[in-house]
């Protein structure tokens, strides 16, 4: 069975990328009829905040991103330090008494020779005695992961493909600090075996530890999971832009973004399939495929979103906004005015064209005679016990008057909506209705 898991620290909000990196995530456990876990890595209790802890879950929720389990990870110490204990016991993590400001220096050292700056396994060369002695000065050790150098670590990465690092070419991680706090690394490895995941998809910032994480998997005695990185996601001037990560859920709903609109943008971007306004989730599944990833940074547009947004309203059937329209608008309300909607909130402004009042135009002498004439036709003709009362009117008319095109519709558009432009008469007449039509084209025609 596929698991999949999607970790965020709740030290801020979700932003685009995390949400991102939620949605794959999801998309790949649901796809092949598995589990999507969320896992909250709040093991820094200083930053981590159970408001945060909220958000990411109504979040979710409103992406309509379903999990299947929660997990905490401050909930899941005494795990750990059974796994630190196991490690602890076979020799593959060591105490380890640098200060930051020593360790520092070595970088330094390192940087100014030339070379990597790797940990030089100081602490691990250290006798009983030494060891003694730096306690016995009150200095409590960090502990690190020994990683194992004697084989490369390589793994099918199911983006980036065939994976190899030199282990040496890596520093031993540290994986506690000297308060007995976990860093990320090892809490992640257990969690990942504990419980059952199959599949990691993340960002390409994690691949170095991935390599590291694959020797605490193997270290454990487990099989690692499959792993996936993709290419971070970028702004569209292509720089890892602060607006982005500050670009979150919030953001979008009150510009009027639809999660289904943020949904077929994420899905897709960054893969070689087109993106296209797909609201239809299982339409995304079918063709979501690890293999399209491309490996070039994912351009994230805003006014790509915007665009996809307004084509996934046009689409949006009546139900799905009906909590959202102004009262007393119908199904053909909806219809008639949706393919003029950027944001649904727009809709209340368009509605009023129905409901009026509306602003009359003022107009020359000749339009206001076509337009008493129209007000006429439209009270004693058959628009209005035809199936089409706008294109009866309109037949009707060019024959009385002989207009044609932008003479014979635009004043017409003009009076009856008090706008140049707008949903399609045929579809409104209806809804504005003749008494109401009848009695703006006569305003129109007196000269508003
Ligand atoms: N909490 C980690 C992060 O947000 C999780 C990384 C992972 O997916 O393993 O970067």
């Amino acid at each position: 069975m596929t698991v999949t898991r999607f970790a965020p620290s709740p030290t801020g909000r979700l932003h685009v990328g995390n949400i991102r990196t939620a949605l794959h995530n999801w998309m790949l456990a649901q796809q092949a009829g598995g589990r999507f876990l969320l896992r909250i890595d709040d093991t820094d209790a200083a930053r981590s905040r159970e408001d945060y802890v909220d958000a990411i879950r109504a979040d979710l929720d409103w992406l309509g991103i379903a999990i299947d389990g929660e997990e905490r990870q401050s909930q899941r110490l005494h795990h750990y330090e059974r796994a630190f204990e196991q490690l602890r016991a076979s020799g593959r993590i060591y105490p380890a008494y640098e200060s930051a400001q020593e360790l520092e220096l070595k970088r330094k050292v390192a940087l100014g020779r030339g070379l990597p700056p790797i940990y030089d396994r100081a602490a691990l060369s250290l006798t009983d005695e030494q060891r003694a002695a730096k306690e016995a000065e009150g200095i409590a050790p960090h502990w690190r992961f020994r990683l194992d150098h004697a084989e490369p670590i390589a793994w099918e990465d199911g983006v980036r493909g065939a994976q190899k690092f030199d282990p040496a070419q890596l520093s031993d991680p540290v994986i506690r600090r000297a308060d007995g706090s976990w860093l990320y690394m090892l809490p992640s490895a257990v969690d990942d075996i504990e419980m059952g995941v199959t599949q990691v998809l993340r960002g390409e910032d994690h691949v170095s530890n991935t390599a590291v994480q694959i020797q605490m998997f193997t270290a454990l005695g487990a099989q690692p999971p499959r792993f996936a990185h993709k290419a971070l996601l970028v702004g569209r001037e292509g720089k890892l832009s602060k607006r982005l990560g500050s670009l979150g859920c919030d953001a979008f709903r009150e510009r009027g973004i639809e999660p289904e609109a943020i949904v077929a943008l994420l899905a897709r971007l960054g893969t070689s399939l087109p993106v296209e306004p797909i609201a239809d989730r299982d339409a995304l599944l079918d063709t979501f495929d690890l293999s399209t990833f491309g490996r070039a940074p994912a351009k994230f547009d805003e006014e790509e979103l915007e665009r996809l947004n307004a084509a996934i309203v046009h689409q949006f059937d009546y139900d799905r906004v009906a909590d959202r329209l102004p009262e007393g608008m119908t199904e053909a309300g909806w219809h008639a005015i949706r393919p003029n909607l950027s944001h649904v909130a727009e809709v209340g402004e368009w509605w009023r064209i129905v409901t009026g009042p509306v602003e009359q135009p003022s107009l020359e002498a000749e339009d206001r005679a076509y337009l008493a004439e129209a007000a006429r036709l439209l009270r004693d003709g058959e628009a209005f016990a035809s199936d089409n009362p706008w294109a009866t009117l309109t037949g009707a008319l060019k024959t009385v008057t002989g207009r044609k095109g932008k003479a014979l519709f635009l004043p017409l558009r003009q009076a009856l909506t008090g706008m140049d432009h707008g949903p399609d008469m045929a579809e409104l007449l209806p809804l504005i209705g003749r008494d109401r039509a009848e009695e703006r084209l006569r305003e129109a025609a007196k000269g508003g």
